[in-house]
């Protein structure tokens, strides 16, 4: 039946980080269709996901009605994770009981432990009045940094690296840059599956004569349009960066004046890399020694070169030394900082960069400052009337780990699903339940909320007012589309009546007076009233004042760091944490695929979207298919030292040999029951892309 929208609505696509704008169509209180808006980042454009994926808000497994663990339910660590019905184990109550009993049991654990007993994961899904909240919630509420979200299992290398090297997390240039390029590299990432209008930027800008360079130990379709197309052997970026660095600096293409004026660093970087010769590392990561030496000279010696990421790069044991290189890369030849160069991570998730902005990580209050100094500390405490946490909390992992310790026993997580990605999911899923209290906020009853004690119904990115700032730092306004199921409720008005619970006294008459409150600490917003994103409806940061667009490309004079310049941190090789071996003697990569967003909560209640990718699939080479006597479409298992997961065998020749691929997105075959949980010492990000794994028949 034909369908006819009654209204059409101004809003912001709910999945990655590109941030399309999007006009949504109405009737009946539903979602009809979604089409392209002429926004900054898409142009009317649109990919699988924005254009098909909105039925999930209308999903007939939304929750509605706030749920409490019955006592006769089985405990925690006894379910079975399989498909059974868990909403058996819960009985549906008011908003004013479930409140009580959320909040009565977060200040038991606080009463009992103080700080060091709670912790909270909040969402990059949420908005950025959202995120504040909720960070402000457990540092006020309960006095701990122990407060995080997605960004540590992103690209949190990339931040740590980027703070050290130029002073700010955030992208130097929008992806769009690519139109303004010469030479563009993309490495670790598959924009065409993950951020899919963003690689629409990067293949006309090839077609038109930019330079294209692509590095994956995976094949992709980008690399059909690439002048080369690196697939280098996974693990190995530090090798063939470094041997790209070699080459910058031993063919004396670097620009002397740049990093005299600019970076530190460079003389040691001089002598660090001289062992990194391309012959020494083109055993090492498989790629030629004169192709590392075109490629160096290609980048260095364009006129205006760009570097775009992603979690290839981030998600190792040594995600920052990997993004050390790229960022040596730019700042030893100085391309950064000017139209058609820059350095960008591509951000996974629709508001990665505005949660993280407002303060959603264990380390920095909003605007990346320090919870270490007193100063910014002290500003904090006078605005919350609180004393405040000064030493930097735990981070996801660590505390999944802390629980199982006996430190921390009540957590709070809105709007993440650390029961699917997080990884080693059997610790996991047992330290969510060894906790004595566990609050989840969501749109569904995840595997997350299969562990809860109190389930709160929340809303739906459709169904609600607030900002979402994505990965070109443009803060865009989402609106409300269609009502909230049954007795949903906006999850900043939940976080608020938690809050008073907890005696916080908190008071906002809506989603402006937040963000208000949030930009009176974020200099990054100082130009961006709420008035001014009604008017204009995505305005980048920073701007330099009210009636100015702001910048979009950064760092031009110099860099946010104490001394106005860059730093170059050399690396040195750092392998894998976990080799293959006579046992395990595959290697296992994890990611995303085109229709399914992450944990999959969202897309695979999407009707088109899970018709066309709707079982858990494991990808290998047809030649190691053959070899290992399997069969294309059987069903088999893939084995790590964590654990196994049944799936269907897909043959893909991008997969290199000795390689296997599995999404992370089904919940049938969660792939985080097989990853390490290994740590990157300064981004403290998790080896998803590299483990040891075995296959077989089913
Ligand atoms: Fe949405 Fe990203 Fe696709 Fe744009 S590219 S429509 S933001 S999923």
């Amino acid at each position: 039946r034909e369908i006819f929208a009654e209204e059409t609505i101004d809003s912001v696509c709910p999945f990655c980080g590109v941030g399309c704008l999007t006009s949504v169509s109405v009737a009946d209180g539903r979602i009809v269709s979604v089409e392209g808006r002429n926004g900054p980042a898409n142009e009317n454009r649109l990919c699988v996901k924005g254009r098909f994926g909105f039925d999930y808000v209308s999903s007939p497994e939304r929750l509605t009605k706030p749920l409490i663990r019955r006592d006769d339910a089985p405990k925690r660590g006894d379910i079975s994770m399989t498909l059974e019905n868990h909403l058996d184990f819960f009985r549906e109550a008011t908003w004013e009981e479930a409140l009580e009993k959320a909040a009565g049991g977060l200040k038991a654990s606080f009463e009992a432990k103080g700080g060091a007993g709670v912790a909270g994961f909040g969402s990059a899904k949420g908005s950025n009045e959202e995120a504040y909240l909720f960070q402000k919630l457990i540092r006020q509420g309960f006095q701990t940094n122990n407060v995080d979200h997605c960004t540590r299992l992103c690209h949190a290398s990339s931040v740590a690296a980027l703070m050290e090297g130029i002073g700010s997390g955030a992208v130097t240039a929008p992806f769009n840059a690519a139109e303004d390029a010469d030479c563009m590299i993309v490495i670790g990432a598959r924009p065409e599956q993950n951020h899919p209008v963003a690689a629409t930027y990067i293949k006309q800008a090839a077609k038109k004569g930019t330079k294209l360079i692509v590095m994956d130990p995976r094949g992709q379709g980008l690399m059909r349009h690439a002048d080369y197309g690196l697939k280098f052997k996974p693990g190995t970026d530090v090798a063939m960066l470094n041997a790209i660095l070699n080459v910058i600096i031993t063919e004396e293409l670097y620009d002397s004046q740049y990093i005299a004026a600019h970076v530190d660093g460079f003389e040691t970087l001089k002598e660090k890399i001289r062992d990194f010769t391309p012959e020494a590392m083109e055993p090492v990561c498989g790629i030629g020694a004169d192709t590392l030496r075109e490629v160096a000279r290609l980048y260095a010696t364009s006129a205006k070169s760009i570097i775009y990421w992603g979690m290839g790069v981030s998600q190792h044991v040594h995600g920052t030394d990997n993004v050390r290189c790229l960022i040596a890369m730019a700042l030893t030849t100085g391309q950064i900082g000017r139209p058609g160069t820059g350095l960008h991570p591509l951000r996974g998730q629709n508001n990665v960069q505005g949660a993280s902005d407002a303060g959603l990580i264990p380390m920095v209050f909003p605007d990346y400052r320090s919870v270490e100094s007193a100063d910014i500390r002290s500003e904090f405490e006078d605005a919350w009337g609180r004393t405040l946490d000064p030493v930097r909390g735990l981070t996801v992992v660590e505390i999944m780990n802390d629980i199982l310790s006996g430190g921390i026993e009540a957590m709070y997580i809105q709007g993440e699903n650390p029961a699917m990605s997080d990884p080693d999911q059997s610790h996991a899923r047992k330290a969510l339940a060894s906790l004595k209290h566990l609050v989840v906020q969501d749109i569904f009853l995840t595997e997350t909320a299969w562990h809860a004690d109190v389930i709160l119904p929340a809303s739906a990115h459709a169904e609600k007012l607030g900002t979402y700032t994505n990965t070109n730092r443009q803060v865009q306004i989402g609106r409300p589309c269609v009502p909230m199921p049954g007795e949903a409720r906006e999850d900043w008005t939940i976080l608020i009546d938690i809050a008073n619970r907890l005696g916080l006294d908190w008071s906002y008459d809506g989603v402006p007076a937040i963000y208000e409150e949030m930009r009176s600490h974020m200099a990054s917003l100082k130009n961006i009233s709420w008035e001014r994103l009604e008017r204009e409806g995505t305005v980048t940061y920073p701007a330099d004042a009210p009636d100015v667009p702001g910048n979009e490309i950064l760092f031009g004079q110099s860099f946010p760091t104490a001394d106005g310049r860059g730093k170059i941190v050399p690396t040195d090789l750092v392998p894998p944490d976990e080799l293959p071996d006579d046992d395990f003697p595959l290697v296992l990569t994890t990611g995303r695929m085109l229709e399914h967003w992450h944990t999959g909560a969202m897309t695979r209640r999407a009707a088109v979207l899970d018709a066309i990718e709707p079982e858990p699939v494991v990808s290998m080479n047809p030649r190691d298919i053959k070899l290992a006597g399997l069969d294309i479409g059987q069903q088999v298992t893939v084995e790590t030292r964590r654990g196994a997961i049944t799936l269907t065998l897909r043959a893909d020749r991008d997969v290199s040999a000795g390689m296997l691929f599995v999404p992370f997105c089904f919940f049938e075959a969660p792939a985080n029951f097989l990853t390490n949980p290994q740590l990157d010492p300064f981004g403290k990000i998790p080896e998803f892309k590299f483990c040891a794994a075995r296959i077989g028949p089913a």
